[in-house]
């Protein structure tokens, strides 16, 4: 295979072996004589394919017993509205805390159908910040507490989980589930779109305590209850089974590169190595404060922006691709998720590096 090395916010790399074995899979899979994409979602074989990817999972995020693990379509943007209306009833309040893009966006969307309290915004920083949690203002009686661990744009992520008390947590983990272990047990839902480091685009991730199952509003659509997804193994309807095996393939991956401890170690360096570059040089700088620099997604920006097109054209003739920042910030922007190797960040460097130096 003639790869690239491959810097995409999402979707974005998948695992080289994962892909190979898609290939090897498409014709005949598991032995029906037929692909994945071919067999009724029924059948034996798929629901076995189902079984081992909530196991998989289960097992990666050491998810308790008495929460739901649930594979949904929609992407992360219809869980603005799902947990809206899966969690809070017409006129109750429910607390946001803003860190970027992807916060802001979840708001807009719970605010068609709750009263959203705003408990901390880091606007003032043009998100480059993670307000001090004893400042948040949060709300007595909130129906829930939602934040973004990881915003994929602005490159901020949580070092820690919120404490919430009895409120129910609520996280937008789409650009870092699986990147290192969380306590699950600290939340009431996360949800993922899959197309970071799960799978391919179009199935979503929910993971929900149980006692949060079942309370939807009496008017939503029963595929925006968690309940419906709950009661029938995520099969209510045709699920996008193709992405659910790929998902599955991916599981697996991680699992035998060592599980999520390994992962976050090999994150951490990744990202380390990264930042240093960038901190280490006056010709490119990254403005997350330090405390909260993301370990998925780097941006940085060139002191002299004249050159952005010029880096960005070199840097895919050198075959590194996506760098380009969101168009809603500029400047440029590496994610390198799970699938993307030391070795792409290692070429990332280099490549900064003569860069740099051609232009100094
Ligand atoms: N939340 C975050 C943190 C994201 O990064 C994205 C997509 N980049 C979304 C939500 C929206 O996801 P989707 O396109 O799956 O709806």
């Amino acid at each position: 295979m003639s790869r690239v090395h491959n810097f995409s916010a999402g979707p974005a790399a998948l695992p080289d072996a994962v892909l190979e074995q898609i290939r090897a899979d498409i014709p005949d899979w598991s032995g029906t004589g037929m692909s994945v994409m071919e067999i009724s979602h029924r059948s034996k074989e798929f629901v076995a394919l189902a079984e081992r990817a909530e196991r998989n999972v289960r097992d990666l995020l050491g998810v308790p017993d008495d929460y739901s693990v649930l594979f949904l379509q929609g992407g992360a943007t219809l869980q603005f509205a799902m947990t809206a209306l899966n969690l809070s009833q017409p006129g109750d309040t429910a607390d946001f805390v803003v860190t970027g893009h992807w916060g802001r966006k979840a708001v807009k969307e719970a605010q068609r159908f709750c009263t959203v309290n705003i408990a901390a915004d880091a606007e003032e920083s043009n998100y480059s910040h993670i307000p001090d949690e004893g400042s948040w203002n949060k709300s007595a009686d909130a129906a829930y507490l939602h934040y973004t661990p990881n915003e994929t744009i602005g490159g901020v992520e949580f070092a820690f989980i919120p404490e919430s008390g009895d409120v129910p947590l609520v996280a937008d983990m789409s650009s870092t589930i699986l990147s290192r272990p969380i306590d699950v047990s600290r939340f009431g839902v996360i949800y993922a779109g899959a197309q970071k480091n799960i799978g391919p685009a179009g199935i979503t991730l929910v993971i929900v305590r149980n006692d949060l199952v079942g309370k939807a509003r009496a008017d939503a659509p029963t595929l925006l209850t968690y309940k419906a997804y709950a009661d029938s193994g995520s099969m209510t309807n045709t699920p996008p089974a193709f992405a659910w095996y790929v998902a599955g393939l991916v599981f697996q991956w991680l699992k035998d590169q060592g599980g999520l401890s390994a992962m976050a170690e090999t994150n951490e360096r990744k990202a380390s190595k990264l930042y240093a570059a960038i901190d280490g040089s006056d010709f490119y700088s990254n403005p997350v404060q330090v405390d909260c620099r993301s370990w998925m997604n780097v941006p940085f920006v060139l002191a002299d922006a004249t050159l952005d097109g010029a880096f960005l054209e070199e840097s895919k003739a050198a075959g590194l691709t996506h760098l380009k920042g969101h168009r809603s910030v500029g400047g440029m922007r590496a994610s390198i998720y799970n699938a993307v190797g030391e070795a792409s960040v290692d070429a990332l460097i280099d490549f900064m590096q003569h860069f740099e130096k051609t232009r100094a």
